[in-house]
């Protein structure tokens, strides 16, 4: 598993800055805390992101 610290990241629970780090495992990515028992699962937004299609623009008519 790979860890990468977020530098000025402050933790959720503690407050401490810099103690936070993403965690990137199969099922994702979780942030946890060295100074506490943080952890929180990351949810990957920017992966499930669909790209939307345009959306038709109804005009109105002029009169
Ligand atoms: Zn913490």
């Amino acid at each position: 598993m790979k860890k990468r610290f977020i530098a000025g990241a402050k933790c959720k629970n503690c407050n401490a800055e810099d103690t936070t780090y993403i965690n990137y495992g199969q099922n994702g990515e979780s942030l946890h805390c060295v100074e506490c028992e943080f952890s929180e699962k990351k949810e990957s937004h920017e992966a499930n992101i669909v790209v939307q299609e345009w959306t038709p623009v109804r005009l109105r008519d002029i009169d």
